[in-house]
C-alpha cells in the first residue's frame, strides 16, 4: 500500500502520471492533504469520484486516532495519547506559549537508547514513525484545538536521529509552502547525540534547532545515565555541536535534567561551563520527572536555582524550564507507559 501523506510534491505527480491522470491533480491532492489537513478522499470535492475511489483503493489514508485527552487545568496544556493504524499507542502534547502553540511529537513508538531516566525507553523501540504518522501528529492537534501551531518541537518518545530518513522528509513537509508552512526556525530536533547523524543533518543546511540532551558535564557520569556516551565521547560530541554551528549559523541548545546528587554539584555546574565555553549555547534546566522504575530523584527548586546561576556566573546562559502540564503526566512518555500499564 501507499503511504501518499508521506510523498513529496514531485513523487505525488510522478504517481498521478502512473495512475493515468493530469499533473496538476497532485498539487490538488497535496494542498487537501497537507494544508486542508483532510482525512478522507471524499471531502477533496475538486477530484473526479473516480480518481477518489481509485485513491481510496490504493492508498489508504493513515492517520493517528485520538483514545486520551488529558487537558491541564493549570495551563492550558493538552497531552494526546493517540493509536496508529496498527494500535501501536504514541503521545503528542500541546503547549500554549504567548508566542504561539507548539506541538511535542514523537519519532518512534518506544525508544531504544535505553537512557536511565527516561519512561520511553522501558520496553524498547516497538518501530520507527513514518513521516506522515509525525505530520498526522501535529494536522491532528492543530484541528482539535481549532488554531495554527506555530512551533514544533520533536521531544517527544524516541530518537528522532535513529529515524533520520523519516525526520527529514517530516521537516522538508512540514515547512513546505504547499503544506503548513512552519518555519524551520520553528522547528526543534532533540537527540541524544549520535554524532555521525549530527554531523550529516549539519550537511542538510537547514534552519532547524538542534537540541543535544546532554544531562552531564563529564563521560563518566554521562555513561551513569545514557547509555549513548559508551559509544560517543564528550569531546566527539562537541565537536559534532561546533560543526552544526558552523555548517548552519544555528545555536546548538543543551537540555539538562538536573538529578539530586548525581549532576547537580558545584563541581558538576564549573564542568559543564568549561565544556560549553565559547559556544554561545543555551542550557534548559529540567528538574528530572522522577520514573518510577529509575529511582533517579530532583533536586529541590532552590538547588536548581543555584544550579542555573553558576552558569549564569561563567556567562552561560541558562533557564529552569516552566514545567507545563505537571498535572497530567506530561512527562516523556509517562502518559503512554500508564496506558499500557506500567
Ligand atoms: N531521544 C531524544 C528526544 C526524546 S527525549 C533525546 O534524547 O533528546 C526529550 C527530552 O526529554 C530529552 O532531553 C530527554 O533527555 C528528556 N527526558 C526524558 N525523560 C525525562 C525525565 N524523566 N525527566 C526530565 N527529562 C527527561
Amino acid at each position: 500500500m501507499t503511504d501518499i501523506r508521506s510523498m513529496s510534491m514531485e513523487e505525488l505527480e510522478e504517481l498521478v502520471l502512473f495512475m493515468g491522470e493530469k499533473k496538476f491533480r497532485a498539487k490538488q491532492i497535496y494542498k487537501w492533504l497537507h494544508k486542508e489537513l483532510a482525512d478522507d478522499y471524499e471531502a477533496m470535492s475538486d477530484l473526479s469520484k473516480n480518481l477518489r475511489g481509485e485513491l481510496l483503493k490504493s492508498c489508504p489514508l493513515y492517520g493517528v486516532r485520538e483514545i486520551k485527552r488529558l487537558s491541564s487545568a493549570k495551563d492550558g496544556t493538552v497531552k494526546y495519547l493517540f493509536a496508529l493504524h496498527d494500535d501501536n499507542v504514541i503521545e503528542s502534547v500541546l503547549m500554549r506559549y504567548k508566542h504561539g502553540n507548539s506541538v511535542c511529537i514523537s519519532s518512534q513508538v518506544g525508544c531504544n537508547m535505553g537512557c536511565r531516566f527516561c519512561a520511553s525507553t522501558v520496553d524498547g523501540c516497538v518501530r520507527s514513525l513514518t513521516a506522515s504518522e509525525m505530520l498526522a501528529q501535529v494536522y491532528a492537534i492543530q484541528k482539535d484545538c481549532g488554531e495554527r501551531v506555530s512551533n514544533v518541537v520533536v521531544m517527544g518518545s524516541g530518537e528522532p536521529l535513529d529515524n533520520y530518513e523519516a525526520l527529514l522528509r517530516f521537516i522538508r513537509m512540514i515547512s513546505d509552502e504547499n503544506g503548513l508552512n512552519i518555519s524551520q526556525r520553528n522547528l526543534t530536533v532533540s537527540t541524544c547525540g549520535l554524532v555521525p547523524k549530527i554531523r550529516e543533518l549539519a550537511d542538510e543546511k537547514l534552519q532547524i534547532t538542534l537540541a543535544i540532551s546532554l544531562h552531564a558535564p563529564n563521560d563518566e557520569k554521562r555513561r551513569e545515565l545514557m547509555p549513548v556516551a559508551k559509544v560517543y565521547s564528550l569531546d566527539e560530541l562537541m565537536e559534532a555541536c561546533r560543526y552544526y554551528f558552523d555548517r548552519t549559523g544555528r545555536r546548538v541548545t543543551f537540555e539538562y535534567a538536573l538529578v539530586a546528587g548525581s549532576n547537580d554539584s558545584d563541581e558538576d555546574a564549573s564542568q559543564l561551563t568549561a565544556l560549553l565555553k565559547g559556544l554561545g549555547a543555551h542550557v534548559n534546566l529540567i528538574p528530572v520527572n522522577p520514573v518510577t522504575e529509575s529511582g533517579l530523584k530532583r533536586p529541590g527548586i532552590k538547588s536548581c536555582e543555584h544550579f542555573r546561576d553558576m552558569l549564569l556566573k561563567h556567562h552561560v546562559n541558562a533557564t529552569i524550564r516552566r514545567e507545563l502540564g505537571s498535572d497530567v503526566n506530561a512527562a516523556c512518555g509517562q502518559l503512554r507507559r500508564s496506558h499500557l500499564g506500567g
